[in-house]
């Protein structure tokens, strides 16, 4: 990828970071380099696999409402919860879940 459309990925990505609050919507944590752009009632990697970037952060930022920022722990735990993960990891292959 270009270095210039990697500089406006960033900022188009600290642009909806700070739009949408620089911390995870569940637990608040809020290392911007941990935290991920999901959308909320899932569907965000059929999304990703569509829209390409930068396409996919103007969308997002036309449709903030629909979207939150969670970081990498909860939004992973949000994906096996929902089995958005199930082709990835087989459910249970590494071991219960901890219910936080
Ligand atoms: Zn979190």
């Amino acid at each position: 990828m270009r270095a210039y459309i990697r500089a406006y990925n960033t900022r188009l990505r600290e642009k909806i970071l700070a739009q949408l609050g620089i911390r995870c919507s569940k637990c608040g944590f809020d290392d911007g380099r941990a935290l991920e752009i999901d959308h909320k009632n899932g569907g965000g990697s059929e999304e990703r696999r569509r829209l390409s970037y930068p396409t996919y952060y103007l969308h997002v930022l036309r449709n903030l409402e629909n979207y939150q920022v969670l970081c990498a722990n909860c939004n992973m735990i949000k994906r096996r919860e929902r089995n958005e993960w199930k082709e990835i990891f087989e459910p249970g292959r590494l071991g219960h879940q901890a219910n936080l």
